[in-house]
């Protein structure tokens, strides 16, 4: 019943397109009004204005998060404009997809996913958007697997929260934009550059911010355990109610073995995520007579006017928090 579904608004949207080539965009405006507003980010487009693929002679990408589409910005520089799907404060790991998702994928010249396990709702997309070229930009990250059960656990996808992790992500992107549009490939080559020396500061802030947290308090406990990457190239143990928001569960047993392991340890301090609900770890610190000592970023960039609006911000917004509850 769902495929026939998808499969009738692709078709509409094929022919919204169709219209729009050979008419004004006033006619696709009008006729998208209403899915747009639903759920519509622009990476690039603040202004409200509608945006279905129509970037002059520019490209058009749809990524499937906010912190892959600001990677891709980053690179894409003026040559083009970038989307993304899953809204800030909604879940990349569990997401329906909305009608304007499937048009804006249908209309981009390249479909830019994750991979690694993150996106499990991509087959929706996937299998109604062929026409649309895709690749995956986590492609050469060594993945840490899911502390499961089971002989070969699924990686866990959170490669982004490291820095030393970009320049993979980055060397991807220029390539793939290099494919897709070879005449940008100096300004690619160079803004590619400049961003991974921006990376490389980022990174060295990491370590200073952190280098003097005694070893006993270096946990990071929040609710989803998605700091694996972070904690393996920055000297931390990590721990999560659960592993993956996907699987989120919140049981009272996961949450009695999450205060059974901070009593073991003598941290000052667990974590919020800013997309996860905070009474799992409010109940976590009550229990185990520790403070929340802030709010971390983990599946998304922040939010409009918040000040961590890019990657490079709200990493660095992590580790001084991270470096301030833990250091005393
Ligand atoms: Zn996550």
């Amino acid at each position: 019943m769902k495929q026939h579904w998808l499969k009738g608004i692709v078709a509409g949207a094929g022919l919204l397109t169709v219209a729009a080539c050979g008419d004004a965009d006033e006619a696709e405006n009008n006729d998208t009004a209403n899915v747009d507003k639903e759920n519509h980010n622009n990476v690039e487009n603040n202004t409200g204005e509608e945006n279905t693929g129509d970037a002059g002679d520019g490209l058009y990408l749809t990524t499937t998060f906010s912190i892959t589409a600001d990677f891709v910005e980053q690179v894409l520089g003026d040559r083009g404009e970038v989307d993304y799907i899953v809204p800030i404060g909604e879940e990349p790991h569990e997401y329906e997809p909305v009608p304007s998702d499937f048009r804006n994928v249908s209309d981009s010249e390249m479909f830019i996913t994750h991979g690694m396990n993150l996106e499990e709702w991509l087959e929706q997309i996937v299998e109604n958007a062929s026409e649309t070229p895709i690749t995956e930009i986590s492609e050469g990250i060594d993945p840490i697997p899911l502390d499961e059960e089971g002989e070969n656990p699924p990686p866990d996808p959170h490669a982004w929260l490291s820095p030393k992790n970009v320049d993979t992500y980055i060397d991807n992107i220029t390539e793939m934009l290099i494919e897709l549009d070879p005449d940008g490939e100096e300004e690619y080559e160079a803004n590619a550059e400049a961003y991974l020396e921006e990376i490389d500061e980022l990174d060295q802030f990491v370590e200073e911010q952190t280098a003097d947290i005694p070893e006993e308090h270096r946990l990071i406990a929040l609710s989803e355990n998605a700091f694996k990457y972070f904690g393996e190239d920055y000297g931390f143990d990590t721990e999560g109610v659960w592993e993956i928001n996907s699987h989120e569960e919140g049981t009272s047993g996961q949450i009695s073995r999450l205060i059974d392991v901070l009593s073991e340890r003598e941290v000052p301090g667990v974590f919020v995520e800013t997309t996860v609900d905070s009474r799992y770890m409010e109940t976590v610190a009550d229990d185990a007579d520790v403070e929340i000592k802030g709010e971390l970023y983990t599946d998304a960039v922040g939010e409009e006017g918040s000040g961590q609006e890019t990657y490079v911000d709200m990493m660095r917004h992590n580790a001084e928090t991270i470096a301030e509850g833990l250091s005393e």
